[in-house]
């Protein structure tokens, strides 16, 4: 099947609104409100020129989709794909707007995203196409209104370019503007790791509950990019358990004794792959998400675990370092087979949690120590994973299902109390 045809059949923002109504019936929230949810407050749709390096001129088709902003300024990644599509940007926007919430930041949600093929584009190119998107959204985007963050193929060298851009617009720097930028023009230390980090509080939560030790716990990572190996070192150096395989595109490599992370990373920076690391054997990818452990951390693509394999998953946690790792389908069989899902919306939080510290820094011209982006993340996960183990058993469901209970409560009472203008 190809990926257009993949999406086409997913229909991402049909899953979006489909869980607002499962969770809004379960919780007897108020249904007009619930329309409210259920579609996106603002979606600006830009052609642009961009003039190539060939000499050639180029259009490409941008969005930013604005989702909700009853609980502050709009916040979410934008994404330069050529698989980008206004209907999973929806999708996207819709999640930021939950996981947020989820988390307590003072933030709606919103994404955005470029048809591109960043691969076969020159830095040059990059950058031409990067600041005329941004001058195209500039009407709608702002350190007070809406504040764009790195997605898939986006980095802080894009945040710069955007932050640049806004700022030459109105005369002066305005960092507050994106986050998820280089140190040096007001970015804050701890980003590059903060997914991961906060992974790691939130499973420590759950595992205290669970009775699960996790300096005993043997751990399975499914891929080494930037949340997969963050996550192995921090669970390896901090929490001092053992990491017994990790995987990338090319495959897997198992040691019952326990991997070196950081030994992995270097390997896998000098040949390209984990696959081939000494003192290990190789496993396909599909071995990694169903070895003997205690805790399984897919940090890949979505849909990595499904109805096929979920019923041959060993792991007694699975905390959702990727976004959309696990099928519905494979959700329920999960739940049943009483495997705790920790879920993205609440797991992988850490990225943008860090990304509100940013601003706030940026809004204050006030920089904090790591040790303080360190303690300020543990408490905020830590609460918000509380919160949802705490939902999750009153009402007697996955926490997945717990964490939109969280969110889209919050949501909710927030209209309640401000009230529908005029
Ligand atoms: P990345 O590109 O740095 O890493 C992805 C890794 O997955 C690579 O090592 C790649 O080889 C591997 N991979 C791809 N296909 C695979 C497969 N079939 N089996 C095993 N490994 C495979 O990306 P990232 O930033 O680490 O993001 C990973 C996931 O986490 C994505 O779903 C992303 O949306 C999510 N996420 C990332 C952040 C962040 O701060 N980076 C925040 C929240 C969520």
């Amino acid at each position: 099947m190809r990926m257009q045809d993949a999406k086409a059949e997913l229909k991402p923002f049909e899953i979006a609104q489909a869980q607002i109504d499962g969770v809004g019936r379960r919780l007897k929230l108020d249904r007009d409100l619930l329309e409210i949810l259920k579609v996106p407050s603002r979606e600006l749709t830009v052609n642009f020129p961009v003039k190539m390096d060939d000499g050639s001129i180029k259009v490409f088709t941008g969005y930013r989709v604005q989702y909700n902003q009853v609980l502050g300024p709009f916040k979410g990644g934008i994404r330069y794909h050529p698989d980008v599509t206004l209907d999973e940007v929806r999708a996207l926007a819709a999640w930021m707007t939950w996981k947020c919430a989820v988390i307590g930041l003072p933030y709606g949600g919103a994404k955005g995203g470029i048809i591109c093929n960043p691969k076969e584009m020159s830095p040059g190119e990059l950058e031409r196409m990067t600041r005329r998107f941004t001058s195209e959204i500039s009407i709608i985007i702002g350190p007070h209104k809406d504040i764009p963050a790195p997605d898939v193929y986006t980095d802080a060298q894009t945040m710069a370019w955007i932050m640049d851009t806004y700022s030459m617009r109105e005369g002066y720097s305005v960092p507050g503007v994106v986050t998820g930028k280089p140190l040096v023009v007001g970015g804050s230390k701890g980003r590059d790791e903060a997914t991961s980090r906060g992974a790691m509080y939130s499973t420590r939560v759950v595992a205290k509950h669970l009775g699960i030790d996790l300096s005993k716990a043997a751990i399975a990572v499914q891929g080494y990019g930037n949340v997969g190996y963050h996550a192995a070192r921090l669970f390896h150096d901090e929490c001092g358990s053992k990491v017994i395989a990790v995987s990338d595109s090319r495959g897997g490599i198992q040691n019952s004794n326990g991997l070196d992370p950081e030994k992995v990373m270097i390997h896998k920076a000098k040949t390209g792959s984990v696959v081939g690391y000494p003192r290990s054997d190789t496993i396909t990818n599909e071995e990694v998400l169903e070895l003997k452990c205690d805790l399984l951390v897919p940090a890949a693509l979505e849909g990595a675990i499904t109805e096929e394999n979920a019923p041959q998953v060993k792991a007694k946690v699975v905390a959702e370092g990727a976004n959309g790792p696990t099928t519905l389908e494979a959700d329920a069989i999960l739940f049943k087979r009483a495997v705790t899902v920790i879920p993205d919306i609440l797991c992988n939080a850490g990225g943008v949690t860090v990304s509100y510290f940013e601003w706030v820094q940026d809004l204050q011209h006030f920089f904090w120590t790591f040790e303080e982006v360190k303690k300020r993340l543990e408490d905020v996960m830590n609460r918000a994973t509380e919160e949802v183990w705490a939902m999750a058993e009153k009402e007697k469901v996955d926490m997945r299902t717990a964490a939109y209970m969280v969110a889209l409560s919050k949501v909710v009472d927030a209209y309640k109390v401000r009230g529908i203008y005029p």
